[in-house]
């Protein structure tokens, strides 16, 4: 199964992922998580893309792009992958189709979570200030003006991504908005119907298997047919079929009760 979890920064992608990971087997790919590991490695990846994360901007297209192209090719995404935070831009969803039209892939569904970045944003400042009051570790984008600037990123970059994907009747939109589990049954009952789409939908080999043998019936039912033959070569063999002559009287007319005579056209 392959999935795109599509929303804002704080709509709750990462936690349904998470969910979906252990529901479906499959791995959860979230280009955030990758780049500031990159980051805390300080890999050259890392620390080119260090202080754009700090301003909650984008990073490049082809940066992720690379990381979503070799992440897909290890073993442990072959069972599946839910993307989280990717594709952010139309040329990135676009060079994911690409990646996955190379592999022979397809996705099961693109999910939008929608929510109201008025309350989000209250959300979002409340849990951030909790979290300092606890002492508890903070991301280093994870301040209300940082997240405005990653919200108007959404907006302008990340949205065309959501109509992108609903141009191609590929888009289903959850209450992101709601209680988590609510979320979370939204979602299963969309994967349980693509699911079963795609268990009534019979792939190329299916109906190609099916098809086959119709042709052959048809074959059948006409002794001596065959097919794909040239209208010369027909020719050939009818000038070579022997005619039946009818016999005929003095006057031209066909004599009753007797016998026909087979002679060669030739
Ligand atoms: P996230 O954890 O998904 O909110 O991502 C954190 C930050 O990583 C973003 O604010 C961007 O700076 C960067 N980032 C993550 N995914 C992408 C992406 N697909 N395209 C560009 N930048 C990204």
């Amino acid at each position: 199964m392959r999935i795109i979890l599509l929303g804002p920064p704080g709509a709750g992608k990462g936690t349904q992922a998470r969910r979906l990971v252990s529901k479906y087997g499959i791995v959860q790919l979230s280009t955030g998580d990758m780049l500031r590991a990159a980051v805390a490695a300080s890999t050259p990846v890392g620390q080119r893309a260090k202080a754009t994360l700090e301003r909650g901007q984008l990073v490049p297209d082809q940066v992720v792009v690379d990381i979503i192209a070799d992440r897909i090719d290890q073993p442990d995404a072959k069972a599946g992958f839910i993307l989280d935070g990717f594709p952010r831009t139309v040329p990135q969803a676009q060079a994911l189709e690409r990646l996955l039209a190379e592999r022979g892939l397809k996705l099961d569904a693109v999910i939008e979570l929608k929510v109201d970045e008025g309350i989000l944003l209250e959300r979002i400042t409340r849990r951030v200030a909790d979290m300092a009051a606890r002492g508890e570790n903070l991301r280093s984008d994870d301040n209300p003006e940082v997240l405005k600037g990653r919200l108007a990123a959404y907006r302008a970059q990340t949205a065309p991504v959501v109509d992108h994907y609903a141009a191609k009747s590929m888009l289903k939109r959850v209450d992101g908005m709601a209680p988590v589990e609510a979320v979370t049954a939204a979602i299963d009952h969309i994967l349980a119907s693509s699911a079963g789409k795609r268990a009534k939908k019979p792939g190329k080999a299916a109906k190609a298997a099916r098809a086959k043998p119709k042709r052959a019936k048809k074959a059948a039912a006409k002794p001596g047919a065959r097919r794909g033959r040239s209208a010369a070569s027909k020719a050939r063999s009818k000038a070579r079929r022997p005619v039946r002559a009818r016999a005929k009287n003095k006057s031209g007319k066909r004599k009753s009760g007797t016998r026909r005579r087979l002679t060669k056209a030739r």
